[in-house]
């Protein structure tokens, strides 16, 4: 059996973060947690309970509603992923889209919103056996992580591989819409007070704007086998 080791995976939005986490899920037989759909599915809360909108952001409401907020994580057998369920309701669908993204970072620089998730996902780690992708992973969540990832790329190839996956999915969007939202959302991120985007100091950077899936994953394979064996 393998060692129950604990992965970290950060970095800027659409990296590919979540392939690569789902990937080694499956290969080792590990949980895959994907904690930018824990802050989606709080935005989305946020925005049909309007306590935010373009002109508005009624902090003290969202804050004293947090505990009224259950966020699951399912695993459908289909798909072979765990979806995020908000409430009991199935809203992977709707923390996709443009909309949530738009607020999502916003949302993420509350302090009351991250010690409510990151408290979550310690508890879900408590075990080992996981690879967790995030913003604040490597730093925050599991500062002892026994391997640490940042993953970076150009925003251009970001932003067209978000594009692609919306208009894949029948969403209609611009790619100017989609690159400003990537640019914008890795402005707040790095410069949040509370947990900001940094590269953990014993992270191993990992820039694939011209990288394969295929290769990262296989450099990525060495780096854990390694760690288990
Ligand atoms: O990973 P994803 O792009 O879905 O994350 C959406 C947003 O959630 C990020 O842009 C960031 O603002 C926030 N986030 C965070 N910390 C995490 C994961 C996501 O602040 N660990």
């Amino acid at each position: 059996m393998n060692k129950k080791i604990t992965i970290a995976i950060d970095g800027f939005s659409s990296t590919g973060k979540s392939t690569i986490a789902k990937l080694i899920a499956k290969k080792y037989n590990f949980i895959y947690v994907d904690t930018g759909a824990m802050y989606r599915a709080v935005t989305l809360y946020a925005l049909e309970n309007n306590f935010i909108g373009s002109d508005f952001f009624n902090v003290d409401s969202l804050v004293s509603n947090l505990k009224k907020i259950s966020l699951k994580f399912i695993f459908n057998d289909q798909l072979s992923f765990a979806e995020m369920y908000l409430n009991d309701v199935n809203v992977e669908k709707e923390i996709r889209s443009l909309k949530v993204s738009q607020f999502v970072s916003k949302i993420a620089e509350i302090t009351a919103v991250r010690k409510k998730l990151v408290l979550e996902q310690q508890k879900m780690g408590e075990n080992g056996g996981i690879v967790m992708d995030g913003r604040d992973i490597g730093t925050v969540v599991f500062p002892n992580a026994d391997i640490k990832l940042f993953m970076t790329a150009s925003a251009d190839k970001r932003a067209t591989r978000r594009y692609k996956e919306l208009i894949d999915r029948g969403d209609n969007v611009s790619f100017k819409d989609i690159l400003f939202n990537v640019q914008e959302r890795d402005r707040i991120d790095s410069t949040r007070k509370d947990s900001p985007l940094v590269m953990a100091e014993d992270a191993i950077e990992f820039d694939n704007s011209d990288m394969g899936i295929d290769e990262q994953f296989e450099r990525i394979c060495i780096l854990i086998d390694k760690k288990i064996s």
